[in-house]
């Protein structure tokens, strides 16, 4: 199958201003009837009808180029015919097993062990979600070592359940909500453009490992000895942040030096995202334990785990249960979706896009006045919007502008970061290099757009 028989090879298509009569009836019944929790449809208010590759249709007749993805879940893209037929052949076969043997569950296991590093034995899956899978190996890291504090990172995301949430740096989502698991002590992350210790990269000798050494090393940090770290080896929500060559190296050093279980959350940068099949590679280091989600269901069906290696397997049947560790329709579209990417390479063509994207971006940081940084890897990309670039003040407002204007004109962005001010995109794997370049555009058009306006 070819890549650009997957999208609308037209998109964008924009019929009526966004959001159209449709949409808008859509969210008003929507907030109407639907708790107040619901975020989205706020920044890009749209109802959606289908999806095509790297290409989303709205219930107005409106066709967008998707750099959003569902939030980094539709790797092989919206409706992938390939996962479908997987999909549907199982749904006729056996659609919940609970945690019993069955033949799609095989499947993924075994697909599973193709592309997983060897020190990694054992995978366990347990509820639907990411936040459960993070639950999941914050209990496996406990039931080892019978201790209880955890190392997070700033700017980390891990869910939103009440363990993955308290490893989950945003405190805008905690506020209200405190106290969340106790013990749980964040250290920066190398957040270069906005070093926590004012340090430049190029002289900085990796200052955020050395402190993250220095909490365990020194008696009085008030740290007692943790079960574990859990870590993003790129951070997505926290602003798509890439870590220098040495730090990750540094903190797996450091973690086996103190006997500390190093968790790898990969739920949104693994499975090609980043140009390899798991953003830790790029820094040759193997987790104790992986947690995977989002892309693992191949067309957005509900799935998690952890992979992790065999000496931490003693906990006892039942530790960690729940009704909806059986999806076998989630398992047969994960396998199909596995195969689909090492079949059409897409960490070598994420990486290539990335590069395109990039390159594209490339003068951005000289010439914009709104644009302090331009960072990512393969086809996890983000940039940092600012008010006042000396200052790098950071600008959510203007970050929501361009998602506007970029919605308006066919393109689907997502915005994250420590100050909601970093343009995020994570669109899917198999998009085009003539979409990218479209929708690659289209940012650049509005960027330019709202620079002289404002
Ligand atoms: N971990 C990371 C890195 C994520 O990006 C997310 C979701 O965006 C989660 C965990 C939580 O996954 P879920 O929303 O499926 O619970």
């Amino acid at each position: 199958m070819k890549l650009n028989e997957l999208s609308h090879k037209n998109a964008p298509v924009i019929k009526i201003s966004p959001p159209g009569p449709k949409s808008k009836e859509y969210i008003d019944y929507q907030i109407a009837k639907e708790g107040a929790s619901v975020s989205y449809p706020k920044g890009l208010p749209m109802a959606i009808q289908s999806g095509k590759g790297a290409t989303i249709e709205d219930v107005d007749g409106n066709v967008y180029i998707d750099f959003f993805a569902g939030a980094g879940v539709m790797a092989v893209g919206h409706s992938n015919p390939i996962v479908i037929e997987s999909v549907l052949q199982q749904l006729k076969d056996f659609t919940h097993a609970l945690d019993f043997p069955n033949p799609a569950k095989r499947s993924l296991v075994e697909t599973l062990f193709t592309i997983l590093p060897s020190p990694i034995e054992k995978v366990f899956f347990g509820g639907p979600t990411g936040s459960d899978a993070v639950e999941t190996a914050i209990k496996l890291a406990k039931f080892n070592t019978g201790r209880f504090p955890i190392l997070a990172f700033e700017g980390g995301y891990h869910g939103m359940t009440a363990g993955a949430l308290s490893v989950t740096s945003d405190c805008g989502h905690k506020n209200n909500l405190m106290p969340m698991l106790p013990e749980v002590h964040f250290v920066p992350f190398p957040y270069c453009y906005r070093c926590a210790f004012g340090k430049e990269v190029k002289t900085c000798e990796l200052q955020c490992a050395k402190y993250f050494e220095h909490v365990l090393e020194d008696p009085h940090s008030g740290v007692t000895k943790p079960s574990c770290v859990i870590i993003e080896a790129i951070q997505g929500e926290g602003g798509t942040i890439v870590p220098p060559d040495g730090f990750l190296q540094k903190i797996r050093e450091v973690c086996d030096r103190y006997g500390i279980i190093m968790i790898v959350d990969e739920i949104q940068s693994g499975f090609c995202r980043t140009g390899k099949m798991f953003s830790f590679e790029h820094y040759e280091i193997v987790p104790d334990i992986i947690v995977l989600s989002k892309a693992l269901g191949g067309i957005g069906l509900p799935i998690s785990g952890i992979a992790y290696k065999a000496n931490l397997d003693n906990w006892q049947p039942g530790t960690h249960i729940g009704t909806y560790r059986g999806n076998t329709v989630a398992y047969a579209a994960g396998s199909a979706a596995i195969r689909f990417m090492v079949e059409n390479k897409l960490a070598r063509h994420s990486e290539q896009m990335g590069n395109i994207m990039l390159s594209m971006f490339k003068d951005l940081e000289s010439n914009s006045e709104i644009i302090g940084e331009v960072r990512g890897k393969g086809l996890m990309i983000g940039i940092e919007i600012v008010s006042d670039k000396a200052q790098k003040t950071p600008s959510a407002a203007l970050a929501k502008q361009i998602r506007t204007v970029c919605h308006q004109n066919g393109l689907l962005v997502e915005i994250g970061g420590h100050y909601g001010n970093v343009v995020r995109f994570l669109p899917p794997l198999v998009i085009t290099e003539n979409l990218l370049k479209k929708g690659a555009q289209i940012f650049l058009d509005a960027v330019r757009k709202i620079e002289i306006n404002r």
